[in-house]
């Protein structure tokens, strides 16, 4: 359409092979483009869960845009794309927050979690006028006749595009009657650690309790010379809370890229706690401007992919950053799937690697800086 964007993901690596959009990306933009859809400068194009900024930078250009993320990581490279492109900045908010007002249309990138989708769509029933335009959009083998079924059900009529490159894009034509109360966040109970959890929508193994973290959880040291904890990549903070308790001395710092993750961590440390200030939940990428030499104590199940792709990349950031952060002698605790072998990466990084415990499907490491 004679315009060039320059996009980069988040984080930049040397050497990157990935790209920051994808064909269903460009099938949108095509769409739109070439459709009879004249943009209204008075009212915003919604776009939810952009990767890395593509559909935020192409129509940021010709009108206002909002943005609705869950991710802390598409929200700097959205910010950074915007830049690196001189386009006007863009307000880019959580998908907790409130809807901007009178959207003319919607552009939805399918989440990977159902219980987002429904979330988003409920929240987009509540609130669209009736003359809004949504169109969702994903590779066509994320789109099953499961999914049409939840946009009938909770925003409105749906039809489907043909396969583009692979992708497919979806058409909903809100129906303000469906309307309902949203979902509240997934709530059960560890009863054999004494801790109720609560899990809202895009939270990893929100409704249950990860057979990762099950394990991880009895493996948790104690040790009153602890000062600094930090869990690193604490989805509902289970292992965070377990650490607090064991170590009532220390203060135990939460990090997730998911702000839906910090915030039902914040609650469950309020929850579960008898001192919920002992527990800090924040929003970072790994242990971006942490200090050095400043934590005593890493537990870390690390994730395996990155929006729709599997990688190991965030996991070895995450183990960098805790070698930077950690005091002399202080441990980075990790639980891994067998196969990941993170043994090897660990013992290259730190120069040392035990393991803590293992049973047919997990492993427990620790290293010490
Ligand atoms: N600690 C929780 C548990 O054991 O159930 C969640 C572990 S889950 C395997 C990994 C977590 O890392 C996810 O909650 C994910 O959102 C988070 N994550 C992914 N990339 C991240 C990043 N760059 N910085 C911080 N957290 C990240």
């Amino acid at each position: 359409h004679g315009r060039t964007l320059t996009l980069q993901r988040y984080p930049v690596r040397n050497k990157e092979t990935l790209q920051a959009w994808d064909a269903a990306d460009e099938y949108l933009i095509n769409h739109i483009t070439e459709s009879d859809i004249t943009l209204d400068p008075a009212r915003p194009v919604l776009i939810m869960n952009d990767s890395f900024g593509a559909l935020t930078c192409w129509f940021a250009a010709q009108s206002p845009v909002c943005s609705m993320t869950d991710s802390h990581i598409a929200k700097l490279a959205t910010e950074a794309n915007l830049a690196d492109n001189q386009l006007p900045s863009v307000t880019v908010t959580d998908c907790l927050a409130d809807l901007p007002a009178n959207p003319q249309l919607v552009l939805l990138k399918l989440p990977k979690s159902n219980r987002l989708l429904v979330w988003q769509l409920q929240q987009l029933c509540q609130h669209l006028p009736a003359d809004c335009i949504v169109i969702a959009a994903a590779k066509a083998k994320e789109i099953h006749t499961s999914t049409l079924k939840l946009f009938e059900k909770h925003l409105g009529e749906t039809k489907t595009s043909l396969a583009v490159k692979k992708a497919r894009l979806i058409f909903c034509q809100p129906d303000v009657s469906q309307a309902a109360p949203l979902p509240p966040p997934l709530t059960w109970d560890v009863p054999e650690h004494n801790l109720t959890l609560t899990n809202h929508a895009n939270v990893f193994s929100g409704d249950s309790l990860d057979i990762g973290a099950r394990l991880l959880l009895e493996h948790i040291p104690a040790n009153p010379v602890y000062k600094d904890i930090i869990d690193l990549g604490c989805g509902n903070g289970v292992i965070g809370i377990k650490a607090a308790q064991l170590n009532p001395q220390a203060t135990v710092t939460c990090i997730d890229e998911s702000y839906m993750a910090v915030a039902s961590c914040r609650e469950n440390a309020d929850r579960n706690l008898d001192n919920p200030a002992q527990l800090i939940a924040k929003v970072n990428n790994c242990l971006d401007d942490f200090p050095a030499d400043s934590a005593d104590l890493v537990l870390c199940n690390p994730p395996f992919h990155q929006q729709n792709t599997i990688t190991d990349h965030i996991a070895w950031q995450m183990f960098r950053d805790a070698r930077h952060t950690l005091r002399n002698q202080g441990a980075l605790i990790v639980i891994g799937n067998r196969h990941l072998g993170y043994g090897e990466k660990l013992k290259r990084l730190f120069g040392n690697v035990s393991v803590v415990a293992q049973n047919n499907k997990f492993v427990i490491y620790q290293s010490v800086k």
